[in-house]
């Protein structure tokens, strides 16, 4: 355990406000040799944190801020989403919502679906894309820290790939060949928003302990 002392306000333990899975699963593997303590904000509380903020910093303050406020411990929130720029961006800051069904399941092969449509709409067989992760820490002394990266690349259809989660599938970086659901995770982790979020973080807000 390396540990990080100082970045949680004297303890090395976390709450995260989130409930998707695959974004519980990449932080646990992002923060692993850091946090000894990291617990998903569902064993605090059932709220629903309301997203209403106008950015994915907005958004992930809000989410930061109600974790700490239920839990009283340092929380850490994600806010992210996928943006086409032959759609003007989006799905962007409605991402998970592009994947919300009439009866209010998510099913992200439903969200995909909905871009390769928009996409033959406007007669458009390729475009950029990127994804873009906002990421907030609330310490335990009320500190606060918001950073913001992203990575490039395009948008691929047929979806190809079954690791990650959400977009992956019909993602591939600009360094890259192959889709990040192609991708191990370990792969996905050194070049994705994320971990790049992550290593902002790290430098801005995180003390490294001696
Ligand atoms: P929110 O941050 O809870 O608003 O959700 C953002 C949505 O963006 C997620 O539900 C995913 O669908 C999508 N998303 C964010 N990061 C990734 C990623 O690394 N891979 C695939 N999809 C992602």
């Amino acid at each position: 355990m390396k540990g990080w002392f100082f970045a949680t306000g004297g303890e090395s333990r976390i709450v995260l406000a989130t409930t998707n899975k695959g974004k519980l699963k990449e932080i646990a593997l992002l923060l692993r040799e850091h946090i000894s303590d990291l617990r998903p904000l569902s064993e605090f509380s059932n709220a629903e944190i309301d997203e209403v903020g106008a950015s994915y910093r907005e958004n992930a303050l809000i989410k930061a801020r109600a974790a700490f406020k239920l839990s009283g411990w340092a929380s850490l929130a994600d806010d992210s989403g996928f943006e086409v720029a032959a759609l003007g961006g989006q799905p962007g800051l409605n991402s998970a919502r592009w994947a919300e069904k009439e009866d209010g399941k998510r099913d992200f092969s439903y969200a995909i679906a909905r871009i390769e449509k928009k996409l033959e709409e406007k007669a458009v067989s390729e475009s950029e894309a990127k994804f873009v992760c906002a990421l907030a820490l609330v310490r335990c002394d009320g500190e606060e820290c918001v950073v913001q990266a992203e990575v490039a690349g395009s948008v691929v259809f047929p979806p190809r790939g079954d690791n990650g989660f959400g977009y992956d599938p019909i993602f591939v970086a600009s360094s890259e060949k192959i889709t990040f659901a192609e991708m191990p995770a370990r792969a996905k982790e050194l070049i994705s928003h994320r971990a790049k979020a992550f290593k902002m973080l790290c430098s801005k807000c995180f003390t490294p302990q001696a």
